[in-house]
């Protein structure tokens, strides 16, 4: 990762190959700037929006009940003491 060379190497085939390939070049740049981990699963994906935090549908539904049970005890919390 912190080789050197592999830089020279990456920067080589940034700026000399892939402008002949820009299908390519679009396919790995897009790819490395939007890959996103799933903050449920831990799995890697490109998400649709900039904003999107989950994998698929069901991981944004599971994310939704954590948050939405987080607040309704909170709430519960807040009546215990009042
Ligand atoms: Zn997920």
């Amino acid at each position: 990762m912190m080789n050197p060379q592999d830089n020279k190497i990456c920067a080589y085939f940034r700026d000399c190959v892939l402008p002949n390939n820009p299908a390519l070049e679009a396919e790995i740049l897009h790819k490395d700037t939007q890959k996103k981990v799933c903050v449920i699963c831990d799995g890697e994906f490109v998400p649709v929006n900039n904003r999107q935090v989950y994998c698929s549908p069901e991981c944004e539904r599971k994310g939704n009940r954590i948050k939405s049970r987080a607040r309704m005890e909170k709430k519960r919390g807040l009546n215990v003491t009042i």
